[in-house]
């Protein structure tokens, strides 16, 4: 079974794929900005028998990098890269600093932690990169110019690296859902409201769900599915894609 590092998994769809894949037998390392939170999911995961370490790692410091990557038991075969943030605002009230952070966590740090472990991936002949990506990596919605342009990005980063590792049983593929009902999305909720001027519930009902014909949020256990069939040889030769999880969104 694989050794699986997983970014910003001390919440959300990071703490769900931590736990979904440890119960698949993989062993997972759950690392975050939040070290308690980690230490806490880990802990869960091997209270139901599964095994994983938690490890603080923050994506846009080469440092965090360095000494994470130090401190691992098992060389890293697979790598999540999931660490993410919303903001939400029109352009011309969007802060440089955060619209500068987004890009430095989704995208420069998905870069920076694949640029870490290809190495390791090369020497072994084995590997993969799964980004979480978005349906915001195929679609824009408005007020949300950084987490776009961070998600479409991820994009050109799957299929340049799909081409440098095609040479190898290595790939990088990015997967891109819909709304998933996280602690990301929940913070969204009340932004949205706030910045249309709508109550929550409408927001959900009109915003959300709405351009989603199947009109459900995506569930975490769809993602480590498909996850999970990645890692198999079943996936070997599916590299560079964007592999969308949209109830249908981008059908329309
Ligand atoms: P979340 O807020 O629950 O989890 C994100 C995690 O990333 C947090 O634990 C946070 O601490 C961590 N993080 C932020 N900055 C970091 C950094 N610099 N280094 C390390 N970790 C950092 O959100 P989520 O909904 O679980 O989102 C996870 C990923 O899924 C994100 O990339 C997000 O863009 C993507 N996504 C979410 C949805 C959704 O509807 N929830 C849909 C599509 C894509």
């Amino acid at each position: 079974m694989a050794s699986i590092l997983i970014t910003g998994a001390a919440s959300g769809i990071g703490a769900g794929l931590a736990t979904e894949l440890a119960r698949a037998g993989h062993d997972v390392v759950v690392s975050d900005l939040r070290l308690a939170d980690c230490e806490a999911v880990a802990a869960r995961i091997r209270d139901g028998g599964g095994s994983a370490d938690a490890v603080a790692l923050d994506v846009t410091s080469e440092a965090s990098v360095a000494s994470a990557l130090a401190s691992f038991k098992r060389p890293v075969e697979v790598l999540v890269n999931d660490a993410g943030l919303q903001h939400v605002a029109p352009i011309e009230e969007f802060p440089m600093n955060k619209w500068d952070y987004l890009i430095q966590v989704m995208l420069v740090g998905s870069a920076r932690l694949t640029r870490a472990l290809l190495p390791g991936m090369r020497q072994r002949g084995y590997g993969r990169i799964v980004n979480i990506g978005s349906i915001h990596s195929l679609v824009a919605s408005p007020n949300k110019s950084a987490y776009v342009a961070a998600k479409h990005g991820l994009l050109g980063f799957t299929k340049t690296i799909a081409l440098e590792t095609a040479g190898s049983d290595i790939t990088i593929n990015t997967i891109c859902p819909s709304y998933v009902k996280t602690p990301l999305v929940d913070k969204q909720i009340g932004d949205q409201s706030r910045t249309r001027g709508i109550p929550e519930s409408e927001v959900i009902k009109e915003v959300m769900l709405k351009p989603m014909p199947k009109g459900a949020f995506i569930g975490i256990d769809e993602l480590a599915g498909i996850t999970g069939f990645l890692l198999t040889p079943a996936a070997r030769n599916i590299t560079g894609q964007a592999i969308v999880v949209d109830g249908g969104w981008t059908a329309q």
